[in-house]
């Protein structure tokens, strides 16, 4: 009797063990947020720990209910789930799957594992149903950074590259077409500048919606970067050819774009076009060729269209081959300048000189200014060689002032770029006085595309130049936009009259009115005249009978180096 009281006593204290040890397990399944479902075969029992109910609203009672939990799972994990919770005898002891719940977008993950007896025979199963939501959010989440552009919402350059891969693999099989546009936003950062970065930002997204109409199982748009936008075209013929594409574009850009605050802008676009095979063979290169394109259209101007060839190719690659040795150059030291006098058209007195500078590149060729001067300003390096350009002409300046006492012109050329950094006046003033050169001695050359940015702000920083008695020259005046009106309130002192006038001048007759104009005009206005580009005792002549005040060119003078300039000088000053 008492032994089967201890035994009463001993499957008590195990059974509030146990039911203590369940409780904590229930706990802890709670707290992992993991369920357990535990199938016994042996006695046809189940055993639910954890928040099954949370997910399924009805309690799992046998092992043939688990059927049940097929119910509350989007249609296309059905048959998966099936296999891996429902099926008693399976093959593998080890299965898992993923799978979205009908409601509340809830993602579990179902792991079965089953034991078997010595036999083989399964004796129970365990299946772990774990809440993966938040994880499966995250990933969406990264997902969609990785292949999204998450202003805009379209997708980004690398989605786009992966996709039009396979569009190329596509096309290489069933011998197809693609076209690919690369659309540029003109002067957006004149927008985004002037009107602010909100509404800069705005704008690419009521544009990029605007794409995303274009969007079908043929187009594919995308945002590259900034206001580049990308869209590639799967045989692009009938109504989505590339013309009629790039015309529905600019036929929408002629009305504005609507943004909040009953805001309006108007835009324009340049568009580079390459295509799949013409142009190139692989997804990348396809939007090298097409962003090289742009950037050529874009140089022509805005609104422009270009089409890729091969040579352009060419031309990018040297370009750039340039760009790289220019860098080399920079750091060696390997410029010079050269001097073109330029004398009075009355009596050919030096009137002055200007500074040209020469490169001689790696194999001891020279690189004309006219192919590495716009590539320096492209890149920026202009600014560091327009400084040695100042300083080096400034020194031998005061060379030829110690050894001759001269007091002619300096000529230089200054870049836009250069002219508009901040430091631009001050650095000059600093060299003039190092070398102890008059500012009445300078002359700075620029073009009308110093003027066309900022003109007020331009005009301001010039009568600063003219307050330190540095004079302005008007560079290639007639070769731009230029219009004799607005010379009026321009603070210049001289105005180079382009070569290109002077080279017609005397076979044509209307050139020959508009330089006779010209050189009227700016005489009543107190400025002086440089003719450039003089190769003909004729065209001299024609321009000192029509009072133009001084000649440049070839027939009077080639750029020279210094030395040889000094003779040129001393020639001048015995003649006095
Ligand atoms: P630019 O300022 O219009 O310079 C005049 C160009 O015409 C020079 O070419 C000069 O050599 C050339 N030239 C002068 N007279 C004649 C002539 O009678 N016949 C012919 N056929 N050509 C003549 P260059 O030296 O090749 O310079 C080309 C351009 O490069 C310059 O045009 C200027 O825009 C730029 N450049 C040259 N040096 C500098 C510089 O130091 N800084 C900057 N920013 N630009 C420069
Ligand atoms: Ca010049
Ligand atoms: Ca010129």
């Amino acid at each position: 009797m008492e032994e089967l009281q201890y035994q009463i006593d001993l499957l008590n204290a195990m059974n509030q063990k146990l039911s203590s040890n369940l409780e904590m397990y229930q706990k802890i399944c709670e707290m992992s947020k993991n369920t357990y479902v535990y199938c016994d075969f042996v006695r046809n029992k189940i055993d639910v720990m954890g928040q099954f109910q949370q997910y399924f609203p009805f309690q799992l009672s046998s092992i043939a209910d688990l059927e049940h939990i097929l119910e509350y799972v989007k249609e296309e994990y059905v048959e998966q789930l099936r296999n891996v919770i429902c099926l008693e005898y399976r093959t593998v002891d080890k299965d898992e799957v993923e799978c979205c719940l009908i409601k509340g977008g809830v993602w579990l993950h179902f792991e079965t594992v089953v034991v078997r007896d010595v036999q083989g025979k399964p004796q129970s199963k365990i299946v772990r149903i774990m809440d993966i939501s938040q994880t499966k959010r995250q990933k969406e989440e990264l997902k969609y950074l990785a292949y999204y552009d998450v202003m805009t919402g379209m997708y980004n350059r690398n989605y786009f590259i992966s996709i039009l891969s396979k569009w190329i693999e596509k096309a290489k099989e069933e011998k197809d077409i693609i076209g690919l546009i690369c659309i540029d936003i003109d002067d957006f950062k004149k927008i985004s500048d002037g009107m602010g970065l909100v509404i800069g930002d705005e704008l690419l997204q009521v544009f990029g919606q605007y794409l995303k109409e274009f969007s079908s199982d043929e187009i594919m748009v995308a945002r590259a970067n900034n206001d580049v936008f990308y869209m590639a075209i799967y045989a692009p013929f009938g109504s989505n050819s590339v013309e009629k594409i790039c015309e529905k574009i600019n036929k929408r850009l002629e009305e504005p774009f609507r943004l909040t605050q009953n805001r309006e802008i108007f835009l324009t676009v340049c568009m580079g076009i390459a295509l799949y095979p013409e142009s190139t063979q692989s997804a990348v290169e396809l939007l090298n060729c097409a962003e090289i394109i742009t950037l050529q259209a874009k140089m022509a101007g805005k609104n422009t269209i270009r089409y890729f060839e091969t040579p352009v190719l060419e031309e990018f690659k040297e370009m750039i081959e340039i760009e790289n040795q220019l860098k080399t150059a920079i750091l060696n030291n390997q410029f010079e300048l050269f001097f073109q006098p330029q004398f009075e058209a009355e009596g050919r007195k030096l009137r002055g000189v200007e500074a040209l500078i020469r490169w001689w590149d790696e194999s001891g060729h020279m690189v004309s200014p006219a192919v590495f001067i716009p590539i320096a300003e492209e890149s920026g390096m202009i600014v560091s060689i327009g400084d040695w350009v100042i300083e080096e002409a400034v020194r031998i300046y005061s060379e030829w002032k110690e050894k001759f006492d001269c007091d002619f012109v300096l000529s230089i050329n200054i870049s836009a770029i250069q002219y508009r950094k901040p430091d631009f006046v001050p650095n000059l003033i600093k060299i003039l006085k190092k070398y102890n050169v008059d500012a009445r001695a300078i002359e700075l050359e620029i073009t009308e595309s110093v003027l066309i940015k900022d003109f007020v702000e331009v005009v301001r920083q010039l009568r600063v130049l003219k307050d330190y008695g540095i004079k302005i020259s008007l560079d290639d005046f007639g070769t731009g936009f230029s219009s004799l009106s607005y010379l009026k309130g321009l603070p210049i002192d001289t105005l180079k009259i382009d070569k290109s006038f002077v080279d017609s001048v005397l076979e044509d007759q209307s050139t020959q009115v508009i330089t006779e104009a010209i050189v009227s005009m700016v005489k009543k206005l107190g400025y002086e005249t440089v003719a450039e580009g003089v190769e003909t005792e004729e065209q001299y002549q024609y321009l000192r009978n029509i009072e133009c005040d001084n000649i440049q060119g070839y027939l009077l003078g080639k750029p020279m180096p210094a030395k040889d300039l000094e003779q040129v000088i001393a020639k001048n000053m015995n003649q006095d």
